[in-house]
């Protein structure tokens, strides 16, 4: 979890025409385990320049009221499958956030998942029915200080359930469903079913049911108006067994509906000139950039030797694929690159990095943990970002790496092929490449990039080329956010 760290300046919006409810799991920088909450934290005020007031729903996790200005009470209900609960509306980090505070279901240690000993929380099922069905009763009734949204979209499979709280008719706000990361289903025993007192006639497989089972993100793909995913590439992709992983029927069934829309990243908070967590710099003063170079060896206790400081910010899990940095890391040795990583998962992944940490000291620095300002420091000082997932939805750390000039070295997949320049002939020769791309899930291509990135590396001005061209590439919002709103605008005529 990390404190707050700036709050956004708002200028002056457009009127807002469109109330938005978000419901979602985690949002930055309350609650964060990963790039959904990036997107939760960061979307609304971009939509606010496109007429949208969007208020975002998430459990009130253990601190998270303390976060909230001026809480004021705006729902309350007697029962919320087995204790009382109440909405609280108030002000975290500029964004406009409803906290759902029940204690029964969020009032614990742990994080929004799992439990202090890593494992899921066994009420998650009880724990995000219930945001799904608090999404839903404030689409259909409004709050008691008589906002009522036009658009409730949910989030991943933790919000799937809401259009199946909805009552049918014309009084029901539209629906729009975002998949952030197809591989988290969502899925419980049938019993669910009756626990979260959900229709029992839609648990069939034109409803919920899932081969038996009761699966929330296919709850939220059949059950809404519209439906997004967060690349263009990963949209096509997801109709496809291996990126679909199970879910490419009901994908290709809705084809039509489904839109990639790209992550953008907050340019205010990402900000390599203000950013307080660095030593400023901008594309037309690259040279300041050294500092943070020389900052992040400090701070790491590399030796530094002629090659790039290879960087990976992120969870450890084999969608990653990050073991095939494991593999190929005497390539990386021979490259005389160096590599700082930050992230936490898997046991394995976790106990391979730590041994190749010891095993390599001051060209391999390790640190297992999630740190938000580490995050930052690392950007801003490393070379590369490594990004050689197997797949990928969109990713956020290739948009960070751009924006302070560490140069993505990516997996051709998903969004990474979507947001990366690759620094190919064509795009060398027109001066525009911004990164590198490489086909995905090889050891052996990724030892290869190691060695042409290594030589990339060398020729100083091109590479500063490419870095200035990393740091003017849009991440922002802009046209995404307008995309949004044309998507909650289709929403609203497919409910009519
Ligand atoms: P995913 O959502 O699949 O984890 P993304 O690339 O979309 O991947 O988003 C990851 C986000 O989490 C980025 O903001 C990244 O900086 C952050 N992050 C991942 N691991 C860590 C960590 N160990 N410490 C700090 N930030 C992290």
């Amino acid at each position: 979890m990390a404190g707050a760290r700036k709050t956004r300046a708002k200028a002056a919006a457009p009127r807002a025409d469109r109330a938005v409810l978000f419901v979602v799991s985690e949002c930055a920088p309350l609650v964060k385990t990963g790039g959904l909450a990036d997107v939760a934290g960061s979307l609304p005020s971009a939509l606010s320049e496109h007429g949208c007031r969007t208020r975002v729903l998430l459990p009130a996790y253990r601190g998270l009221l303390d976060l909230l200005e001026n809480g004021t009470e705006v729902m309350a209900i007697d029962d919320l499958f087995g204790g009382g609960a109440r909405v609280l509306s108030g002000v975290a980090n500029g964004l406009d956030c409803l906290l759902l505070d029940a204690p029964h279901l969020y009032d614990r240690d742990g994080g929004p998942y799992t439990g202090p000993d890593r494992n899921d929380w066994t009420d998650n099922d009880v724990r995000f029915g219930a945001l799904a069905r608090v999404g839903a009763l404030i689409g259909q009734r409004g709050l008691s200080d008589g906002w009522r949204p036009d658009i409730v979209h949910g989030h991943d499979w933790q919000a799937g359930l809401m259009p199946f709280y909805l009552a049918a008719g014309d009084d029901r706000p539209a629906t729009v469903f975002s998949i952030h990361n197809i591989a988290y289903q969502g899925i419980f025993g049938r019993e669910t079913v009756a626990r979260l007192g959900l229709p029992r006639d839609r648990f069939d497989p034109n409803g919920f049911e899932y081969y038996g089972n009761l699966s929330m993100l296919k709850a939220g793909l059949v059950g809404s108006d519209m439906l997004s995913t967060v690349s263009e590439t990963y949209a096509s992709e997801l109709s496809e067994p291996a990126f679909g992983l199970g879910m490419e029927g009901i994908i290709q069934k809705r084809g039509r509906d489904i839109q990639g829309i790209v992550n953008g990243i907050d340019t205010a908070l990402w900000d390599p000139a203000t950013d307080p967590e660095v030593s400023g710099f901008t594309a037309a003063r690259l040279k300041a950039r050294r500092v943070n170079r020389d900052a992040l060896i400090g701070e790491t206790g590399l030796t530094i030797s002629d090659g790039p400081i290879h960087s990976v910010v992120s969870r450890l899990t084999p969608q990653k694929g990050l073991d095939l940095v494991l593999a190929a890391l005497p390539a990386l040795i021979e490259s005389e690159a160096s590599l700082v990583l930050l992230g936490s998962g898997d046991t394995a992944l976790e106990e391979g990095f730590r041994d190749a940490a010891k095993a390599n000291p001051g060209r391999i620095a390790v640190t297992i943990g999630y740190d938000e300002r580490m995050a930052h420091r690392i950007y801003a000082g490393a070379d590369t970002v490594l990004v050689p997932s197997r797949f990928e939805p969109c990713g956020l750390t290739q948009l960070y790496g751009l924006r302070y000039g560490a140069l993505p070295v990516v997996a051709r997949t998903g969004g990474l092929a979507d947001t990366v320049i690759d620094a190919n002939t064509a795009a060398r020769r027109c001066g525009v490449a911004t990164g590198f791309q490489m086909v995905p899930g090889s050891a052996s291509v990724m030892a290869e990039t190691f060695g042409a990135v290594a030589r990339a590396f060398l020729d100083r001005a091109e590479w500063t080329r490419m870095q200035r061209n990393a740091m003017k590439q849009p991440v922002g919002w802009d046209v995404s956010a307008r995309q949004y709103r044309e998507l909650y605008d289709r929403a609203l005529l497919r409910r009519a």
